[in-house]
């Protein structure tokens, strides 16, 4: 694949992202820091709900810088989670997203100014996390993401649940506005991705009021269609809507097999969801799902234990799910497999060597080639990453966080991974 430099991405260029919040990013691994937001002159962040966000934010002078940086081969700030992945040699999203979008290259390497301009014409695909309403308190989430977390939160970070920023988080709704739906529409002419994510999408009626819309114009033949989804629930509109549309695509945020999974997505229930993924399997074709069906883990602390036993039920349970994607995770820190004790870390690398050894002729063949390769290489890399620094001085702050997540939650880390019990 022949791309302009080595650090070139090609989102920029083609890819429309939208946090939570409303904020427009490059996309969504693009680092989320004070001074990496896409902001106006007066300081004042892009928001995709605006009348004119989208138009003014798509060639800010942060999104013209970074496509500068990218043309030039220099690495930009903001993309450092995606050359961090490389340097460990874990694919990247930046890789991933090149391959993914490879027919679309020499158009746009050939409309590129050294400016860092683009044009709005060349947006394929859009991304779009809608707000926080989410079911799930996932352990390492925030109330960002899910604004069921906000009791907790203010709780461990010791501020008032009435700070600005948690009451601003409480009152998120932009993604259930008419009005924002109506300035959306417009730029989804001419898209071929649409992306959902959120909160939980599943729960976002007005998402499939738009999907409908969509349908009436006689575009969604032309759409993929994807999500990344908790899976715990399954609206009935799915069944009817997503085979009207080119492609769908299901990534579904599982972070360990049976309890280990229960107990990071709290308050998710274990035999629904295994019930719901083996649903969405069986009705694969008729879903336009067959192809697009993965799993997203965030490796933690929690669950490096365990990963094995994930590894093994997402290889064997199913006819059409890929490669599960192992995602590390970075922050908050103190849930990061660097912090574990170096005894557990030992154990961890020796599970995972004996597992992939055991398993090495038991694969699934749709994984076999390129799938693969991936996923192993991603394993060492998580080994790498876990090996390479010691950070158990933040075991204390891991204990405070999950002695007050189980107590809220009525938990007990050390009866779902009793490794931990010489720690606490
Ligand atoms: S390099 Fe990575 S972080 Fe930057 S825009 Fe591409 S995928 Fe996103």
């Amino acid at each position: 694949m022949k791309t302009p430099s080595n650090s070139w991405c090609i989102l920029p260029w083609v890819h429309l992202f939208a946090c939570e919040q409303g904020f427009l990013r490059p996309c969504c691994m693009a680092l989320e820091d004070k001074d990496m937001i896409n902001r106006d002159a007066k300081g004042e962040p892009y928001l995709v709900h605006d009348a004119d966000g989208v138009k003014e934010g798509w060639n800010s002078d942060f999104m013209r810088n970074i496509r500068k940086q990218m043309l030039l081969g220099e690495r930009p700030s903001a993309c450092r989670r995606c050359f961090r992945d490389e340097d460990l040699g874990i694919r990247s999203y930046r890789q991933m997203s090149n391959e993914l979008f490879e027919p679309y290259i020499d158009e746009v390497v050939a409309e590129s100014s050294d400016d860092g301009f683009s044009s709005l014409d060349l947006l394929r695909s859009i991304d779009l996390r809608l707000g926080n309403l989410c079911n799930l308190r996932c352990r390492m989430c925030s109330p960002v993401s899910s604004k069921a977390m906000l009791n907790e939160w203010a709780h461990l970070h010791s501020i008032s649940t009435t700070h600005p920023q948690l009451e601003h988080l409480q009152k998120l709704d932009w993604f259930s506005r008419e009005d924002f739906w109506q300035i959306f529409e417009k730029y989804a002419k001419h898209i071929e991705r649409l992306h959902f994510a959120g909160g939980e999408p599943l729960l976002i009626n007005q998402m499939f009021d738009f999907l409908e819309r969509i349908i009436e114009t006689g575009q969604a033949s032309k759409i993929t269609l994807s999500y990344i989804t908790n899976l715990t629930v399954l609206p009935k509109r799915i069944f009817d809507l997503w085979p009207k549309f080119k492609r769908v695509s299901l990534t579904t945020s599982i972070d360990g097999y049976g309890a280990v999974n229960s107990f990071i997505r709290y308050p998710s229930n274990w035999e629904t969801l295994d019930k719901n993924l083996k649903k969405i399997d069986s009705q694969a074709e008729h879903l336009n799902c067959s192809d697009g069906l993965t799993f997203n883990l965030t490796v933690q602390a929690y669950n490096i234990l365990r990963l094995d036993e994930f590894l093994e039920y997402a290889a064997s349970s199913f006819q059409h799910f890929g490669r599960p994607k192992l995602s590390l995770l970075y922050y908050p820190e103190h849930f990061s497999v660097r912090i574990l004790p170096a005894e557990l870390k030992e154990l961890a690398v020796s599970r995972l060597k004996s597992f992939t050894k055991r398993f090495a002729d038991k694969w699934p063949s749709r994984w076999s080639g390129k799938q693969l390769d991936d996923l192993l290489s991603t394993i060492d890399g998580v080994i790498d990453y876990m090996m390479e620094t010691d950070r158990s001085d933040l075991l204390p702050e891991f204990r405070r966080w999950t002695d007050h997540m189980d107590a809220t939650r009525g938990q007990n880390l050390l009866t779902i991974v009793p490794e931990f019990s010489p720690f606490f």
